[in-house]
C-alpha cells in the first residue's frame, strides 16, 4: 500500500499550484488504494499564522479530498527533532555556526569562483573550521548559533545512495538516481530559534507517518539528494519519490501565494467551481506505481 502526502505550510492562501500537488497526491493514493495524508509544515513561528492553516483545510474540502485525522503539525513535533539532532551530534556530523547572514554574503562574495547549489551558493565553512576553543568562547559569550551538518563527513559515513523517482526531475531524471549529497552544502539542520529546519523535520515525519510515497513539485527534487542522506543517517526508510511538473501562469512563471487571483480562495468566491479547477489542471491520466510498496529498510 503507498502512503503518501500533501505538505503545505500555512504562510498563505494555497492558490492552483498546491491544488495540482494536493489533487495529484490524493488521486495517487487512491489509484493505488493507498492513504493520502495532510501535513501542516508549521515550524517557521514568523512566517505561519493560524487563518492560513484553516483555509488549508477549507480549499481542500472544497477541492473534494479527504484524509484522516489527526493532521500532523510540525510545531508540535520539536522533541522528534530534537531527537534526530542528538543522533546525529553523537556520530560527530553537527557544528555549531554563528554566522549572520552578512557574513556568509561576504564570505561567498570574497570567495572568487564560488560553487553554485540549488540555493545559491552553499555555506563556505567558516565556522566549521573553528577550533574547539573558538567555538566553546563564542558558546560562553551567549552569541546565538545555528547547528549545521557536516555533509562531507556524513557522506562519507553513509557511503553511495540512491533513492527511486517515479515523476520527473527537472532534467528529466526518472528510475534509481544516485543521490548527490553535497548539493546543498552544509545544511542548517536546527536554526537559532527553532530546534529544527525543513530538511530534518521533512525526513523525521516522512518516516513516522509511514510515507512510502513523497509527492510535490519538482522545485524540490534537489532536496531529495539530501534527504536521502538524512534517512541513512537517522537509520530511517526511503521512500520513493514523485516529483511533478510545475503548474506555471501564462507568463510561464511559478504561481506565488502573494498573487491573489490564483488563490483556491478567490477562485472559489469568484464562482469557479472544484470541477473546473480539476478540469483547467493538466491532471494525469494515469499514476505508474512505485517499484517497491513497501519501504526500503534503513540504509
Ligand atoms: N512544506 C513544503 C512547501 O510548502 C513542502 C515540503 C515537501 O513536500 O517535502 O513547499
Amino acid at each position: 500500500m503507498i502512503v503518501t502526502r500533501f505538505a503545505p505550510s500555512p504562510t498563505g492562501l494555497l492558490h492552483l499550484g498546491h491544488a495540482f500537488a494536493a489533487i495529484v497526491a490524493h488521486d495517487r493514493a487512491k489509484a493505488a488504494i493507498g492513504r493520502f495524508l495532510v501535513r501542516i509544515e508549521d515550524i517557521d513561528a514568523t512566517r505561519c499564522r493560524p487563518e492560513f492553516k484553516a483555509a488549508i483545510f477549507e480549499d481542500l474540502r472544497w477541492l473534494g479530498l479527504d484524509w484522516p485525522a489527526p493532521v500532523l503539525r510540525q510545531s508540535q513535533r520539536m522533541a522528534a527533532y530534537r531527537a534526530a539532532l542528538d543522533r546525529l551530534e553523537a556520530l560527530g556530523l553537527l557544528y555549531p555556526c554563528f554566522c549572520t547572514r552578512r557574513e556568509i554574503a561576504d564570505e561567498v562574495a570574497r570567495a572568487a569562483h564560488a560553487p553554485h547549489g540549488p540555493e545559491g551558493a552553499p555555506y563556505p565553512g567558516t565556522c566549521r573550521r573553528l577550533s574547539a576553543g573558538e567555538r566553546e568562547a563564542k558558546i560562553a559569550s551567549n552569541l546565538p548559533y545555528a547547528l549545521r551538518l557536516d555533509v562531507e563527513k556524513a557522506a562519507r559515513l553513509a557511503g553511495p545512495l540512491h533513492f527511486e523517482e517515479l515523476g520527473r526531475g527537472p532534467d528529466g531524471e526518472t528510475g534509481i538516481i544516485a543521490a548527490r549529497p553535497l548539493l546543498f552544502g552544509d545544511i542548517v539542520l536546527a536554526r537559532k530559534e527553532t530546534p529544527s529546519a525543513y530538511h530534518l523535520a521533512a525526513v523525521v515525519d516522512d518516516a513516522f507517518q509511514g510515507v512510502t510515497l513523497v509527492t510535490r513539485g519538482h522545485d524540490l527534487f534537489a532536496a531529495a539528494h539530501v534527504q536521502r542522506l538524512l534517512q541513512a543517517l537517522l537509520g530511517l526508510p526511503a521512500p520513493a519519490y514523485a516529483h511533478h511538473d510545475l503548474i506555471l501562469d501564462s507568463q510561464g512563471r511559478k504561481f506565488s501565494k502573494r498573487d491573489n487571483a490564483v488563490t483556491l480562495r478567490h477562485l472559489r468566491e469568484s464562482g469557479v467551481t472544484a470541477a473546473q479547477i480539476r478540469e483547467r489542471l493538466p491532471l494525469p491520466e494515469t499514476y505508474p506505481a512505485p517499484h517497491r510498496t513497501a519501504p526500503a529498510g534503513p540504509a
